[in-house]
């Protein structure tokens, strides 16, 4: 394995157990990438995503073949394809089903568009349809609405969260920082009213 796939693998690794211990995906939820010069570094497939280490990590080409790896890769590879294959500017993605965001995301949108400083992280949010997890519909569903290059975020309908961005401690701190600020919404929009 060249020394920048060595690197970008023990990155993935990392992001995924820190994904983890934030509540934001769970053990057979969520996946992760990130764009080298000749494929795709991706997460495996029904590996609990607490447990993976580097050696668990798959590579693919941008046409979705494996190039190495002991598993098969994430059932969102087409998605991850679909996103870089419209976004130079993306090299890293990180899928997630963080809970709060996702019961939240048509408030967290609003607050978003009125917090300039968060906007400025996260970029412009955009809202997938449902189509099922895996499928090339949602694959193309997501391209589309990942096209413009001020989308930082989507969120997949009864799914997840999907963060893109240039480096994978990026797409993932938009992740913790949305789920951070759905938690806050909750908050205040419930307990927090009545103090
Ligand atoms: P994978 O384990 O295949 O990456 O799938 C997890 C997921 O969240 C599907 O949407
Ligand atoms: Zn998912």
């Amino acid at each position: 394995m060249q020394r920048k796939d060595r690197d970008a693998v023990l990155d993935l690794v990392n992001v995924m157990k820190r994904m983890y211990l934030r509540g934001l995906i769970s053990s057979f939820t969520g996946n992760a990438s990130i764009r080298m010069d000749d494929g795709i570094l991706i997460t495996p497939s029904g590996i609990p995503k607490w447990s993976l280490r580097p050696a668990d990590i798959v590579k693919i080409d941008f046409s979705g073949n494996v190039l190495w790896g002991i598993h098969a890769p994430s059932s969102e590879r087409r998605m991850h394809l679909a996103i870089y294959s419209v976004r130079n500017d993306v090299h890293a993605i990180v899928h997630t089903h963080s809970p709060y965001t996702l019961s939240l995301f048509e408030r967290l949108i609003e607050y978003l568009e009125e917090v300039a400083e968060f906007q400025k992280i996260v970029g412009k949010i955009e809202v997938v349809e449902y189509a099922p997890p895996g499928s090339l519909k949602l694959a193309r569903l997501a391209e589309e609405k990942a096209r413009n290059k001020m989308v930082g975020a989507l969120i997949l309908k009864r799914h997840g969260v999907i963060c893109i961005a240039e480096d994978i401690y990026s797409a993932y701190a938009k992740a913790e920082i949305m789920e951070e600020n759905a938690k806050v919404l909750y908050i205040h929009e419930t307990i927090g009213k009545r103090i």
